[in-house]
């Protein structure tokens, strides 16, 4: 293993200045969906919105690092160190920002980080980078700092104006504060708010028939998170009648158990290379868990396959084992049943059953599993259920919401 880097030599945060007033009706207005697990970021071109595309994918990772030579790193980079020295990677920032330092809503999140996170200046958990402590806001920041970077590339034009969107809080939820600081540290003014079911049934809005006025629930199971939002709403008005979120639910908890069942498969006297010091392996192969998890969405078996991840007595060898769709669903059952207990939950406090939704509105990507969509239409008798850009279509919503109240950018063709 490479020697860990102690002190930071190289960090944006120090390159961008907060946003003046000057700029706050200047340029276009982007929106970023900064989730739990991919960073997304959209803006309207001629009329319509596009998901701008980062390095290798539609999103970025939302992953902060501290690279060779003390660099801060950020999206693919930073997941890369992650793989190669977790201690040195922070994910679940979103998550991290939603609890005050030590509260147990997240406490499945706090178990999973391998990296040292402590209590901030705000009461809000930071994390220690090196001879750095990063508050969860600065690391939002550094994530909002790469969205803006990739989207002034895109546009060719310095960007000033951000619609950020968050799970639905209330007012006074300090989520609220944390994300304005973080757009601030990234040198933007924050144009509009919007929350992400909102976000969801009205750009879902005139896409399905039905009538002007309908009751969805909107099921957000993303690596992070698993949000129910029940939601009223019309072509420009949504209200959310209620919703509950639970973090243990995420799709990354459903890796972990994937993880878990290839370490039972494993022959006996095979054994996983590298120890704690080392978790290099581990988390190679804990990639290709997710990767496989990810497959068997559209194949019913897969093989996990990495190279010199094992030991055999002394001799290095591969990881190598199948994974069917069966024993995925399986493992993924009993996170998908507490889901829809918690839909149930939300219709219950209002009087509703499942046949009072009139539709289902599917996002986040861990919604592409077969199981999960079978196990929606089972409980949602007959109510349709819609899987639309489960990925992109909360931020591409954003921007077309945003770019409709916000100032218009001046005239003249966007330049390219
Ligand atoms: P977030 O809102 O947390 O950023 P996303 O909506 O981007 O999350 O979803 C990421 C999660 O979806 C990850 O756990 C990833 O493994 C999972 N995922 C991505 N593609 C698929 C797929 N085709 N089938 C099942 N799960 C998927
Ligand atoms: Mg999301």
């Amino acid at each position: 293993m490479t020697q860990a880097p102690t002190h930071v030599t190289d960090c944006p945060l120090d390159r961008v200045r907060p946003p003046d007033s000057s700029t706050r009706s200047i340029g276009p207005v982007i929106a970023v969906d900064l989730g739990t697990t991919n960073c997304r970021v959209a803006a309207i071109q001629g009329f319509n919105p596009v998901c701008i595309p980062a390095e290798r994918s539609e999103g970025s990772p939302s992953v902060v690092a501290l690279g060779p030579g003390g660099r801060i790193l950020t999206g693919h980079p930073a997941r890369g160190q992650q793989a190669a020295n977790p201690a040195l990677a922070v994910w679940g920032i979103k998550g991290l920002m939603s609890a005050p330092y030590g509260d147990k809503k997240v406490k499945w999140l706090y178990d999973q980080l391998r990296c040292k996170v402590v209590k901030g200046d705000d009461g809000f958990p930071a994390v220690v980078l090196g001879d750095r402590t990063f508050p969860a806001r600065e690391l939002a920041a550094l994530l909002l700092i790469e969205a803006r970077e990739r989207a002034q590339n895109f546009l060719r034009q310095p960007v000033h104006r951000v619609v950020l969107t968050q799970p639905p809080t209330r007012k006074d939820d300090p989520l609220n504060q944390l994300m304005a600081a973080a757009a601030a540290l990234a040198g933007m003014h924050v144009e509009r708010t919007i929350s992400e079911p909102t976000a969801v049934a009205l750009g879902a809005f005139g896409k399905h028939k039905g009538k002007p006025e309908r009751t969805a629930m909107v099921c957000d199971w993303g690596g992070g998170r698993f949000q129910a939002s029940l939601v009223r709403y019309a072509a420009r008005q949504c209200q959310v009648l209620g919703t509950e979120g639970n973090v243990a639910l995420c799709g990354a908890e459903l890796d972990k158990r994937v993880l878990d069942l290839l370490m039972r498969k494993l022959p006996t006297g095979v054994k996983l290379a590298g120890d704690a010091n080392n978790p290099a392996a581990l988390y190679r192969v804990a990639g290709a868990a997710e990767y496989a998890k990810i497959q068997l969405s559209t194949q019913t078996e897969t093989r996990v396959r990495v190279p010199f991840a094992v030991m055999v007595g002394n001799q290095v060898g591969d990881f190598d084992v199948t994974l069917s769709r069966a024993e995925l669903d399986g493992l993924a059952k009993p996170l998908i049943d507490a889901g829809l207990k918690m839909c149930e939950q939300i219709m219950s406090q209002k009087s509703m059953f499942p046949g009072d939704v009139d539709e289902v509105l599917l996002v986040g990507e861990q919604c592409r599993m077969p199981l999960f969509q079978q196990r929606v239409k089972e409980f949602f008798v007959g109510a349709p259920a819609y899987l639309d850009e489960p990925g992109p279509s909360v931020v591409l919503s954003a921007a077309r919401l945003g770019s409709s109240t916000s100032t218009p950018p001046p005239s003249g063709p966007v330049k390219r």
